[in-house]
């Protein structure tokens, strides 16, 4: 018995909000005294396979595979689970289990319980809460299958990592002919600069900076802080900023530990993608401003008088 965990890389390195989901499959595991395991796929080195133990898995069963397509991933896991009988398979709610997580389970007739913020509760069968209404509101689930396929909304809950290291089995399974290829990737905005998606801290602005002419303030106390620039919606639809910046419910959504929000209004179209933020800090000269209500920390002032005092004190510290 044992409860699966695929584990994404990218740079030759697993993913953070995969080795969060190795965490929450490994609690999984321990409360129903299994093995956690997780499956990797892509040409990775031994000890960065190895990192998946510090979060808790057991073992990591690697296919060395390169470039699989989702379909390719979603076979490997499926055979796994079956070769290892697990009941429970975790993934990451991210880019990548969104696509995989949901092909794993139809193969496997197994419930899906997507975007997964605690542990399930076994004491009754087996419930487990997901966020809704873009995570206004919570709901349980009930699973009523043998086997469950549930992923984990990044940045939900807290990681415990330890010095543990992960024995690295090697899967040499012909993964089948991909039906996708790509042919060529290139990282928005160039080289050195933060994946929104990965970022621990973020600096976005919105309308309130009156013009694409004002945002390098906001770069420079990104850069500073070491942060991933962000921004409203109709910043990125007017064109100052790129359309891969837009947070929200129409945009990326984003759970970083802090969100500094610069002349942005608050909508709850915007808040939909930032609410999980651990910290929140507002800038905005409006008192009014409903972003103030989902505020841990608010500055009510002119951004042009307010952001240049941030940077002297980021500059200060550092
Ligand atoms: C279906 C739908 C989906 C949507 N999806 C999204 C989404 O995913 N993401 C998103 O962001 N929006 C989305 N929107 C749009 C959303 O409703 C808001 O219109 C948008 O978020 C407002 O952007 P903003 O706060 O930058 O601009 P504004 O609403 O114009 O607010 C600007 C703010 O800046 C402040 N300000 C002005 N000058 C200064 C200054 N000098 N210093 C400090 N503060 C200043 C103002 O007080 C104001 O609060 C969506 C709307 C719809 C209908």
């Amino acid at each position: 018995m044992s409860v699966i965990v695929f584990v994404d890389n990218k740079n030759g390195a697993l993913v953070k909000s995969s080795l969060e989901a190795v965490n929450y499959a490994a609690n999984i595991a321990a409360a129903k005294s299994v093995e956690c395991i997780a499956v990797s796929c892509g040409n990775l080195s031994n000890e960065a396979l190895q990192v998946a133990g510090n979060y808790g898995a057991i073992k990591v069963i690697s296919n060395n595979t390169e470039n699989a397509d989702n379909s390719q991933i979603a076979t490997l896991v499926s055979n796994l689970v079956e070769a290892n009988s697990a009941s429970i398979i975790v993934f990451s709610h991210d880019f990548s289990g969104k696509a995989i997580a949901p092909r794993v389970a139809a193969k496997l007739d197994a419930a899906i319980v997507s975007g997964v913020v605690e542990l399930p509760n076994f004491d009754a069968g087996f419930t487990v809460k997901k966020a809704v209404f873009s995570g206004k509101a919570f709901a349980n689930y009930k699973v009523n299958t043998d086997k469950a396929v549930l992923s984990l909304l990044p940045n939900s809950l807290d990681v415990t990592i330890t010095d543990n290291v992960a024995e690295v089995i090697t899967d040499n399974s012909d993964l089948g002919v991909s039906k996708l290829v790509i042919k060529e990737f290139k990282k928005k905005g160039g080289e050195g600069v933060i994946d929104l998606n990965e970022a621990e801290l973020v600096v976005s602005a919105g309308r309130g900076l009156k013009g694409p002419e004002n945002w390098g303030m906001v770069e420079d106390l990104a850069s500073i802080l070491g942060a991933a620039t962000a921004c409203s919606r109709p910043v990125a639809d007017i064109g100052w900023r790129p359309h891969h910046e837009h947070v929200g419910q129409t945009g990326v959504a984003i759970s970083p530990n802090l969100y500094v929000a610069i002349g942005i209004s608050g909508a709850i179209q915007h808040l939909a993608g930032v609410n999980r933020s651990k910290v929140i800090v507002v800038v905005n000269k409006d008192p009014e401003a409903p972003f103030f209500k989902a505020a841990d920390y608010g500055i009510v002032g002119d951004a042009f008088e307010v952001v240049p005092k941030l940077l002297a004190a980021a500059r200060a510290l550092n």
